[in-house]
């Protein structure tokens, strides 16, 4: 992935949801008339603003940054466990299935009143693993000092 900041849609069920469109400030997502059809993102209206993210009830959408760093991307993720993770810290960064494929550095961490209940972590990972990284897990003792 390259490019600028922006969503990045993974919503592979023709159910019926459509809070994401809603949801977008910019008009950049649209489903239509048919609720079941599948979102479709126009990424020449996408700023990255991060709004639609907590607003899928199925933790389908991402922000990603490919060019976040000179050498690394950003992505940011809904995050519905406890306790939160610190800014700052080092986690375990995982791809969909809750695998972990690097370690991650944790640059935000925001609830809004807005957000109702689902967190938005932003975290900072190798920009190789754009693509795969999608969320976290926490690192245990040992696990961060190796
Ligand atoms: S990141 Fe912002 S502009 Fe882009 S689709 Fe989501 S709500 Fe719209
Ligand atoms: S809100 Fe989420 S689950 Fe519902 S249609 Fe949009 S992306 Fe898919």
């Amino acid at each position: 992935m390259s490019g600028r900041r922006r969503a990045v849609i993974e919503c592979f069920e023709e159910i019926p949801c459509n809070p994401c469109e809603a949801a977008c400030p910019f008009g950049a997502i649209r489903i239509g008339e048919c609720i079941t059809s599948l979102p479709q993102l126009d990424a020449e209206k996408c700023t990255g603003c991060g709004r639609c993210i907590a607003a899928c009830p199925g933790l389908a959408i991402f922000v990603v940054d490919p060019e976040y760093g000179a050498s690394e991307a950003s992505v940011d993720f809904p995050y519905e466990y406890v306790p939160l993770p610190a800014e700052g810290s080092i986690v375990a960064a995982v791809d969909r299935f809750g695998k972990e494929v690097c370690k991650g550095r944790i640059l935000a961490v925001r609830k809004l009143p807005s957000y109702q209940g689902t967190t938005v972590v932003s975290m900072a990972v190798p920009t190789q693993y754009a693509d795969t990284v999608r969320s976290m897990k926490r690192l245990g003792r040992k696990e961060l000092e190796s």
